[in-house]
Protein backbone atom coordinates (compact mmCIF):
# COMPACT_ATOMS: atom_id res chain seq x y z
CA UNK A 1 0.00 0.00 0.00
CA UNK A 2 1.45 3.43 -0.90
CA UNK A 3 0.40 7.28 -0.27
CA UNK A 4 2.20 8.33 -2.72
CA UNK A 5 3.87 11.23 -2.88
CA UNK A 6 3.40 14.32 -0.48
CA UNK A 7 5.00 17.94 0.27
CA UNK A 8 4.66 17.52 3.73
CA UNK A 9 4.96 14.35 6.19
CA UNK A 10 4.38 15.10 9.28
CA UNK A 11 5.12 12.33 12.50
CA UNK A 12 3.17 12.90 15.57
CA UNK A 13 0.09 14.29 15.52
CA UNK A 14 0.71 16.14 19.31
CA UNK A 15 0.62 19.90 19.52
CA UNK A 16 4.05 20.02 17.81
CA UNK A 17 2.51 18.39 15.03
CA UNK A 18 -0.75 19.55 14.78
CA UNK A 19 0.98 23.53 15.35
CA UNK A 20 3.04 22.58 12.12
CA UNK A 21 -0.49 21.40 10.17
CA UNK A 22 -2.51 24.27 10.95
CA UNK A 23 -0.02 26.93 9.63
CA UNK A 24 0.75 24.86 6.69
CA UNK A 25 -2.61 24.60 5.34
CA UNK A 26 -3.05 27.75 6.64
CA UNK A 27 -0.38 30.29 4.73
CA UNK A 28 -0.23 27.77 1.68
CA UNK A 29 -3.81 25.68 1.71
CA UNK A 30 -2.51 23.85 -1.61
CA UNK A 31 0.65 21.41 0.42
CA UNK A 32 -0.29 18.03 0.21
CA UNK A 33 0.34 17.08 4.06
CA UNK A 34 -0.19 13.70 5.53
CA UNK A 35 0.10 13.03 9.27
CA UNK A 36 1.01 9.08 10.80
CA UNK A 37 1.08 8.78 14.33
CA UNK A 38 1.24 5.47 15.76
CA UNK A 39 -2.15 5.71 18.19
CA UNK A 40 -5.52 5.98 17.33
CA UNK A 41 -5.24 9.63 18.36
CA UNK A 42 -2.60 11.45 20.12
CA UNK A 43 -1.25 10.09 22.87
CA UNK A 44 0.38 13.10 24.99
CA UNK A 45 -0.62 15.81 26.84
CA UNK A 46 -3.36 17.18 24.73
CA UNK A 47 -5.30 13.84 25.30
CA UNK A 48 -4.73 13.69 29.24
CA UNK A 49 -5.86 16.45 31.25
CA UNK A 50 -4.87 19.69 28.71
CA UNK A 51 -3.49 21.93 30.79
CA UNK A 52 -2.38 25.17 28.51
CA UNK A 53 0.30 27.63 29.65
CA UNK A 54 -0.23 30.51 27.60
CA UNK A 55 3.10 32.61 29.75
CA UNK A 56 6.60 32.71 29.32
CA UNK A 57 9.08 30.51 29.75
CA UNK A 58 6.03 28.06 30.98
CA UNK A 59 7.02 24.77 28.62
CA UNK A 60 9.38 26.74 26.71
CA UNK A 61 12.94 25.39 26.74
CA UNK A 62 14.66 28.99 26.84
CA UNK A 63 17.94 28.35 24.76
CA UNK A 64 15.73 27.88 21.82
CA UNK A 65 13.12 30.39 22.96
CA UNK A 66 13.07 34.26 23.59
CA UNK A 67 9.97 36.27 25.04
CA UNK A 68 9.44 37.99 22.05
CA UNK A 69 9.34 34.92 19.68
CA UNK A 70 7.43 33.01 22.05
CA UNK A 71 4.61 35.74 22.67
CA UNK A 72 4.47 36.33 18.86
CA UNK A 73 3.00 32.51 18.30
CA UNK A 74 1.21 32.23 21.72
CA UNK A 75 -1.24 34.20 20.13
CA UNK A 76 -1.54 31.93 17.04
CA UNK A 77 -1.72 28.77 19.19
CA UNK A 78 -4.52 30.54 21.17
CA UNK A 79 -6.57 30.83 18.18
CA UNK A 80 -6.31 27.48 17.75
CA UNK A 81 -7.20 26.17 21.25
CA UNK A 82 -9.59 28.32 22.21
CA UNK A 83 -8.67 28.03 25.89
CA UNK A 84 -11.04 29.43 28.96
CA UNK A 85 -8.86 31.24 31.31
CA UNK A 86 -9.09 30.62 35.09
CA UNK A 87 -9.08 33.46 37.50
CA UNK A 88 -6.39 33.85 40.05
CA UNK A 89 -7.09 35.33 43.41
CA UNK A 90 -5.09 35.87 46.42
CA UNK A 91 -1.93 36.00 43.95
CA UNK A 92 -0.07 38.67 46.31
CA UNK A 93 -0.51 37.16 49.64
CA UNK A 94 1.12 33.52 48.16
CA UNK A 95 4.05 35.81 46.82
CA UNK A 96 4.86 37.99 49.60
CA UNK A 97 5.02 34.74 51.85
CA UNK A 98 7.24 32.76 48.87
CA UNK A 99 9.54 35.45 48.53
CA UNK A 100 10.38 35.49 52.23
CA UNK A 101 11.68 32.07 52.06
CA UNK A 102 13.86 32.20 48.50
CA UNK A 103 10.80 31.29 46.51
CA UNK A 104 9.47 32.55 43.19
CA UNK A 105 5.71 32.42 42.52
CA UNK A 106 4.83 32.92 38.55
CA UNK A 107 1.92 34.37 37.38
CA UNK A 108 1.21 32.24 34.82
CA UNK A 109 -1.92 32.79 32.38
CA UNK A 110 -3.85 28.81 32.21
CA UNK A 111 -6.67 27.06 30.53
CA UNK A 112 -7.85 23.68 31.85
CA UNK A 113 -9.44 21.22 29.84
CA UNK A 114 -9.90 17.52 31.16
CA UNK A 115 -9.37 14.46 30.48
CA UNK A 116 -13.17 13.56 29.49
CA UNK A 117 -13.36 16.69 27.40
CA UNK A 118 -9.86 16.55 25.82
CA UNK A 119 -11.41 14.01 22.92
CA UNK A 120 -13.75 16.53 21.86
CA UNK A 121 -10.99 19.12 21.37
CA UNK A 122 -8.60 16.50 19.33
CA UNK A 123 -11.77 15.79 17.32
CA UNK A 124 -12.56 19.31 16.16
CA UNK A 125 -8.84 19.84 15.61
CA UNK A 126 -8.65 17.00 13.20
CA UNK A 127 -11.76 17.46 11.45
CA UNK A 128 -10.98 21.29 10.69
CA UNK A 129 -7.43 19.61 9.19
CA UNK A 130 -9.52 16.86 7.46
CA UNK A 131 -11.56 19.67 6.00
CA UNK A 132 -8.43 21.61 4.36
CA UNK A 133 -7.73 18.36 2.73
CA UNK A 134 -4.86 16.62 5.18
CA UNK A 135 -4.71 12.86 4.85
CA UNK A 136 -4.29 11.10 8.04
CA UNK A 137 -2.63 7.41 8.34
CA UNK A 138 -3.45 6.68 12.32
CA UNK A 139 -1.92 3.27 14.02
CA UNK A 140 0.91 3.25 12.31
CA UNK A 141 4.70 3.81 13.30
CA UNK A 142 7.14 5.11 11.86
CA UNK A 143 10.01 3.21 11.53
CA UNK A 144 12.47 5.64 10.39
CA UNK A 145 13.64 8.89 8.37
CA UNK A 146 15.76 9.39 5.25
CA UNK A 147 17.41 12.31 3.54
CA UNK A 148 19.99 11.58 1.46
CA UNK A 149 20.85 11.41 -2.66
CA UNK A 150 17.79 9.14 -3.29
CA UNK A 151 15.24 11.60 -1.81
CA UNK A 152 13.53 12.43 1.67
CA UNK A 153 11.53 9.85 2.59
CA UNK A 154 9.27 7.88 5.72
CA UNK A 155 9.32 4.18 6.35
CA UNK A 156 5.85 3.27 8.35
CA UNK A 157 5.87 -0.41 9.77
CA UNK A 158 9.40 -0.94 8.26
CA UNK A 159 7.66 -1.77 4.92
CA UNK A 160 6.06 1.32 3.48
CA UNK A 161 8.14 3.76 1.89
CA UNK A 162 6.36 7.69 1.71
CA UNK A 163 8.20 10.59 -0.04
CA UNK A 164 8.62 13.79 0.76
CA UNK A 165 9.46 17.04 0.37
CA UNK A 166 9.83 18.15 3.75
CA UNK A 167 9.52 15.75 6.78
CA UNK A 168 8.34 17.45 10.49
CA UNK A 169 9.69 14.89 13.39
CA UNK A 170 7.39 15.44 16.45
CA UNK A 171 7.12 11.93 17.99
CA UNK A 172 6.92 13.62 21.65
CA UNK A 173 8.67 12.64 24.60
CA UNK A 174 7.86 8.93 24.10
CA UNK A 175 9.45 9.16 20.62
CA UNK A 176 12.60 10.06 22.27
CA UNK A 177 14.20 6.52 21.86
CA UNK A 178 12.96 6.83 18.05
CA UNK A 179 14.41 10.18 17.43
CA UNK A 180 17.58 9.31 18.94
CA UNK A 181 18.16 6.48 16.77
CA UNK A 182 16.93 8.59 13.48
CA UNK A 183 19.86 11.03 14.62
CA UNK A 184 22.07 8.06 15.11
CA UNK A 185 21.50 6.78 11.78
CA UNK A 186 21.27 9.99 9.75
CA UNK A 187 24.41 11.91 11.24
CA UNK A 188 22.55 14.29 13.60
CA UNK A 189 24.74 15.86 16.62
CA UNK A 190 22.37 15.90 19.53
CA UNK A 191 23.35 16.04 22.97
CA UNK A 192 20.79 14.49 25.91
CA UNK A 193 21.81 16.16 29.19
CA UNK A 194 19.17 17.49 31.09
CA UNK A 195 16.78 15.12 33.06
CA UNK A 196 13.90 16.14 35.60
CA UNK A 197 13.40 13.28 38.08
CA UNK A 198 11.07 14.32 40.95
CA UNK A 199 8.08 12.90 43.27
CA UNK A 200 4.52 13.80 42.67
CA UNK A 201 2.09 14.32 45.85
CA UNK A 202 -1.32 13.72 46.24
CA UNK A 203 -3.41 15.01 49.33
CA UNK A 204 -6.40 16.48 49.52
CA UNK A 205 -7.61 19.70 48.23
CA UNK A 206 -7.74 20.90 52.16
CA UNK A 207 -4.58 20.70 52.66
CA UNK A 208 -3.20 22.19 49.86
CA UNK A 209 -5.88 25.19 49.92
CA UNK A 210 -3.76 27.12 47.31
CA UNK A 211 -5.80 25.22 44.16
CA UNK A 212 -8.92 27.05 44.81
CA UNK A 213 -7.35 30.48 44.02
CA UNK A 214 -4.82 29.36 41.51
CA UNK A 215 -5.51 26.19 39.42
CA UNK A 216 -1.89 25.14 38.32
CA UNK A 217 0.50 27.48 40.80
CA UNK A 218 4.15 27.32 39.60
CA UNK A 219 7.09 27.92 42.45
CA UNK A 220 10.19 27.50 41.69
CA UNK A 221 12.16 26.53 44.59
CA UNK A 222 16.28 26.64 45.17
CA UNK A 223 18.67 24.11 43.99
CA UNK A 224 16.30 23.78 40.70
CA UNK A 225 13.21 22.24 42.19
CA UNK A 226 10.14 23.53 40.59
CA UNK A 227 6.24 22.43 41.03
CA UNK A 228 4.50 21.04 38.05
CA UNK A 229 1.65 19.69 36.65
CA UNK A 230 -0.73 20.72 39.58
CA UNK A 231 -4.37 18.56 39.17
CA UNK A 232 -7.48 19.54 41.23
CA UNK A 233 -11.66 19.28 41.60
CA UNK A 234 -11.44 15.19 40.41
CA UNK A 235 -8.01 14.26 40.31
CA UNK A 236 -6.12 10.71 39.94
CA UNK A 237 -2.28 10.17 39.74
CA UNK A 238 -1.67 7.64 36.65
CA UNK A 239 0.75 5.10 35.13
CA UNK A 240 2.89 6.07 32.12
CA UNK A 241 4.07 2.82 30.50
CA UNK A 242 6.97 2.49 29.03
CA UNK A 243 9.58 -0.80 28.33
CA UNK A 244 10.29 -2.19 31.46
CA UNK A 245 9.37 0.25 33.52
CA UNK A 246 6.12 2.38 34.67
CA UNK A 247 6.70 6.35 35.58
CA UNK A 248 4.26 8.33 37.63
CA UNK A 249 1.97 11.15 36.35
CA UNK A 250 -1.39 12.91 36.85
CA UNK A 251 -4.35 14.49 35.15
CA UNK A 252 -8.06 15.53 36.27
CA UNK A 253 -11.47 15.66 34.47
CA UNK A 254 -13.26 18.76 33.59
CA UNK A 255 -14.70 20.69 36.46
CA UNK A 256 -17.82 19.61 35.53
CA UNK A 257 -17.15 16.11 36.80
CA UNK A 258 -18.08 15.78 41.08
CA UNK A 259 -15.00 15.95 42.42
CA UNK A 260 -13.07 13.48 44.74
CA UNK A 261 -11.21 16.33 46.85
CA UNK A 262 -7.88 14.86 45.62
CA UNK A 263 -5.06 17.12 44.30
CA UNK A 264 -2.10 16.11 42.67
CA UNK A 265 0.68 17.60 41.54
CA UNK A 266 4.88 16.89 41.23
CA UNK A 267 8.06 18.24 42.72
CA UNK A 268 10.70 18.23 39.68
CA UNK A 269 14.69 18.70 40.41
CA UNK A 270 16.30 19.52 37.34
CA UNK A 271 19.16 17.77 36.69
CA UNK A 272 22.00 18.99 34.25
CA UNK A 273 24.66 16.09 33.40
CA UNK A 274 28.47 16.82 33.38
CA UNK A 275 31.21 14.92 31.42
CA UNK A 276 31.83 11.62 31.88
CA UNK A 277 27.88 10.96 32.37
CA UNK A 278 25.92 12.59 29.14
CA UNK A 279 22.76 10.81 28.45
CA UNK A 280 20.13 11.93 30.65
CA UNK A 281 17.54 9.44 29.15
CA UNK A 282 20.13 6.37 30.23
CA UNK A 283 20.04 8.34 33.64
CA UNK A 284 16.48 8.59 33.85
CA UNK A 285 16.04 4.74 32.70
CA UNK A 286 18.41 3.30 35.38
CA UNK A 287 16.53 5.07 37.91
CA UNK A 288 13.46 4.61 36.84
CA UNK A 289 14.49 0.63 36.62
CA UNK A 290 15.72 0.41 40.06
CA UNK A 291 12.52 1.96 41.42
CA UNK A 292 10.30 -0.23 39.73
CA UNK A 293 12.46 -3.34 40.96
CA UNK A 294 12.04 -2.52 44.21
CA UNK A 295 8.45 -1.73 43.82
CA UNK A 296 7.96 -5.18 42.68
CA UNK A 297 7.50 -4.07 38.93
CA UNK A 298 5.28 -0.94 40.23
CA UNK A 299 6.89 2.65 41.20
CA UNK A 300 6.54 3.14 44.90
CA UNK A 301 4.66 5.55 47.50
CA UNK A 302 4.85 6.47 50.46
CA UNK A 303 3.30 8.67 53.21
CA UNK A 304 4.87 11.73 54.60
CA UNK A 305 4.63 10.22 57.81
CA UNK A 306 6.19 7.74 57.44
CA UNK A 307 8.97 8.84 55.05
CA UNK A 308 9.38 11.86 58.22
CA UNK A 309 9.71 8.79 60.93
CA UNK A 310 12.41 7.17 58.69
CA UNK A 311 10.54 3.74 58.15
CA UNK A 312 8.84 2.62 55.43
CA UNK A 313 5.42 2.43 54.38
CA UNK A 314 3.25 -0.53 54.27
CA UNK A 315 -0.43 -1.60 53.43
CA UNK A 316 -0.87 -1.12 56.79
CA UNK A 317 -0.12 2.45 57.03
CA UNK A 318 -2.13 3.35 54.54
CA UNK A 319 -4.84 1.55 56.15
CA UNK A 320 -5.08 4.04 59.60
CA UNK A 321 -8.15 6.20 60.45
CA UNK A 322 -5.41 8.56 60.36
CA UNK A 323 -4.99 8.70 56.77
CA UNK A 324 -8.76 10.36 55.59
CA UNK A 325 -8.20 8.97 51.69
CA UNK A 326 -6.67 6.14 49.95
CA UNK A 327 -3.93 6.46 46.93
CA UNK A 328 -6.03 7.27 43.69
CA UNK A 329 -2.97 4.98 42.44
CA UNK A 330 -2.11 2.38 44.71
CA UNK A 331 1.16 1.25 43.57
CA UNK A 332 3.76 -0.45 45.93
CA UNK A 333 3.66 1.06 49.64
CA UNK A 334 7.48 1.26 50.30
CA UNK A 335 10.58 3.33 51.07
CA UNK A 336 11.48 6.53 48.59
CA UNK A 337 15.00 6.16 50.54
CA UNK A 338 15.70 3.11 48.64
CA UNK A 339 15.17 4.46 45.45
CA UNK A 340 15.92 8.32 45.06
CA UNK A 341 19.30 9.76 44.93
CA UNK A 342 20.36 11.58 48.32
CA UNK A 343 21.11 14.79 46.82
CA UNK A 344 17.41 14.89 44.57
CA UNK A 345 15.50 13.56 47.75
CA UNK A 346 17.38 16.49 50.29
CA UNK A 347 16.54 19.10 47.64
CA UNK A 348 13.06 18.06 47.05
CA UNK A 349 12.35 17.61 50.60
CA UNK A 350 13.42 21.38 51.64
CA UNK A 351 10.86 22.45 48.77
CA UNK A 352 8.47 20.91 50.42
CA UNK A 353 9.33 22.25 53.99
CA UNK A 354 9.24 25.91 51.73
CA UNK A 355 6.25 24.67 50.23
CA UNK A 356 4.05 23.98 53.71
CA UNK A 357 5.43 27.12 55.03
CA UNK A 358 3.74 29.02 51.92
CA UNK A 359 0.25 26.95 51.84
CA UNK A 360 0.19 25.19 55.37
CA UNK A 361 -0.50 21.39 54.93
CA UNK A 362 1.56 19.85 52.15
CA UNK A 363 3.28 17.99 55.09
CA UNK A 364 0.47 16.39 56.72
CA UNK A 365 1.26 12.53 57.51
CA UNK A 366 -1.35 11.37 55.46
CA UNK A 367 0.29 13.46 52.06
CA UNK A 368 1.68 10.56 49.72
CA UNK A 369 4.99 10.71 47.63
CA UNK A 370 4.28 8.79 44.56
CA UNK A 371 8.00 7.84 42.66
CA UNK A 372 9.03 8.13 39.87
CA UNK A 373 8.36 10.92 38.03
CA UNK A 374 10.47 12.03 35.06
CA UNK A 375 10.86 13.75 32.26
CA UNK A 376 12.93 12.73 29.37
CA UNK A 377 12.53 15.52 27.05
CA UNK A 378 15.85 16.64 26.68
CA UNK A 379 17.59 15.35 23.09
CA UNK A 380 18.51 18.79 21.82
CA UNK A 381 19.20 17.85 18.49
CA UNK A 382 22.52 20.52 16.61
CA UNK A 383 19.90 22.48 15.13
CA UNK A 384 20.58 23.77 11.28
CA UNK A 385 18.24 26.99 11.90
CA UNK A 386 15.80 28.89 13.51
CA UNK A 387 13.15 26.81 12.64
CA UNK A 388 14.74 23.31 13.80
CA UNK A 389 15.92 21.89 10.92
CA UNK A 390 18.19 19.31 11.40
CA UNK A 391 19.12 17.90 7.61
CA UNK A 392 18.37 19.42 4.44
CA UNK A 393 14.97 18.98 4.43
CA UNK A 394 13.83 17.66 7.70
CA UNK A 395 12.92 19.24 10.94
CA UNK A 396 12.61 17.69 14.49
CA UNK A 397 10.21 19.56 17.26
CA UNK A 398 8.09 19.34 20.00
CA UNK A 399 9.13 17.27 23.32
CA UNK A 400 10.84 14.68 21.86
CA UNK A 401 13.17 16.98 20.35
CA UNK A 402 13.30 19.32 23.47
CA UNK A 403 12.61 22.40 21.91
CA UNK A 404 9.39 22.06 24.30
CA UNK A 405 7.82 21.06 27.57
CA UNK A 406 4.39 21.81 27.12
CA UNK A 407 1.29 21.79 24.77
CA UNK A 408 1.27 25.68 23.96
CA UNK A 409 4.89 25.84 23.52
CA UNK A 410 5.00 22.19 21.22
CA UNK A 411 2.19 23.88 19.23
CA UNK A 412 3.95 27.05 18.87
CA UNK A 413 7.63 24.69 17.68
CA UNK A 414 5.19 23.36 14.55
CA UNK A 415 4.96 26.61 13.57
CA UNK A 416 8.05 27.64 13.66
CA UNK A 417 9.16 24.73 11.22
CA UNK A 418 6.24 25.31 9.45
CA UNK A 419 7.71 28.98 8.73
CA UNK A 420 10.90 27.44 7.86
CA UNK A 421 9.09 24.80 5.28
CA UNK A 422 6.97 27.94 3.71
CA UNK A 423 10.11 30.04 3.29
CA UNK A 424 12.05 26.79 1.61
CA UNK A 425 9.36 25.86 -0.73
CA UNK A 426 9.30 29.89 -1.69
CA UNK A 427 5.66 29.67 -0.15
CA UNK A 428 5.99 33.09 2.42
CA UNK A 429 3.01 35.27 2.37
CA UNK A 430 5.34 38.58 3.52
C1 LIG B 1 -0.08 11.89 31.07
C2 LIG B 1 0.44 13.23 30.56
C3 LIG B 1 -0.21 14.39 30.91
C4 LIG B 1 0.27 15.61 30.46
N1 LIG B 1 -0.44 16.73 30.77
C5 LIG B 1 -0.05 17.91 30.25
C6 LIG B 1 -0.82 19.07 30.47
O1 LIG B 1 -1.86 19.03 31.11
N2 LIG B 1 -0.38 20.25 29.94
C7 LIG B 1 0.77 20.34 29.20
O2 LIG B 1 1.11 21.44 28.73
N3 LIG B 1 1.50 19.24 28.97
C8 LIG B 1 1.12 18.03 29.47
N4 LIG B 1 1.87 16.93 29.22
C9 LIG B 1 3.05 17.10 28.39
C10 LIG B 1 2.58 17.14 26.94
O3 LIG B 1 2.14 15.86 26.61
C11 LIG B 1 3.67 17.52 26.00
O4 LIG B 1 4.34 18.69 26.41
C12 LIG B 1 3.13 17.76 24.59
O5 LIG B 1 2.10 16.87 24.27
C13 LIG B 1 4.25 17.60 23.62
O6 LIG B 1 3.75 17.63 22.33
P1 LIG B 1 4.43 16.81 21.16
O7 LIG B 1 3.61 17.07 19.95
O8 LIG B 1 5.88 17.11 21.15
O9 LIG B 1 4.33 15.29 21.59
P2 LIG B 1 3.03 14.33 21.89
O10 LIG B 1 1.87 15.13 22.32
O11 LIG B 1 3.54 13.29 22.80
O12 LIG B 1 2.70 13.73 20.49
C14 LIG B 1 3.59 12.88 19.83
C15 LIG B 1 2.79 11.92 18.99
O13 LIG B 1 3.70 11.19 18.19
C16 LIG B 1 3.28 9.84 18.12
N5 LIG B 1 4.47 9.04 17.82
C17 LIG B 1 5.57 8.83 18.60
N6 LIG B 1 6.46 8.08 17.96
C18 LIG B 1 5.91 7.77 16.75
C19 LIG B 1 6.35 7.00 15.65
N7 LIG B 1 7.54 6.40 15.64
N8 LIG B 1 5.52 6.90 14.58
C20 LIG B 1 4.31 7.53 14.56
N9 LIG B 1 3.86 8.26 15.59
C21 LIG B 1 4.64 8.39 16.66
C22 LIG B 1 2.70 9.57 19.49
O14 LIG B 1 1.77 8.50 19.43
C23 LIG B 1 2.04 10.90 19.83
O15 LIG B 1 0.67 10.93 19.51
C24 LIG B 1 1.42 15.68 29.67
C25 LIG B 1 2.08 14.50 29.31
C26 LIG B 1 1.59 13.29 29.74
C27 LIG B 1 2.32 12.05 29.31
Amino acid sequence: MSHGDYDVVIIGTGPAGLGASFHLTEESPSLSILMVDREKICSGGLLNDCKQNYTYPIGFVVENWSRDEAERLLSQVEKHLQPVFKEKMNLEVYRRRAERIGVTLLDVRQAHVGTDRSRALIRRLMDELDSRGVHFALEREVTDVFDDSLGTRVVINGVETVCARKVVVAPGRKGFRFLQQVMERMGIDYVDNVVDVGVRLETTADNYSIVNDYYDPKFIFPDGVRTFCTNSGCARVVLERYQGFNLVNGHAFSEERAGNNLVNFALLKTIGLKDPVRSGQQMAVFLARLANEIGGGKPLMQRVGDFRMGKRSSAETFNEDLYSFFPSCPVTAGDLGLAVPAKIMRHIWAAMKKLDTIVPGILHPSTIMYYPEIKMYANKPAFLDRHFRVSGNVYMVGDGAGTSRGITAAWASGIRAAEGILRSLGRTVS
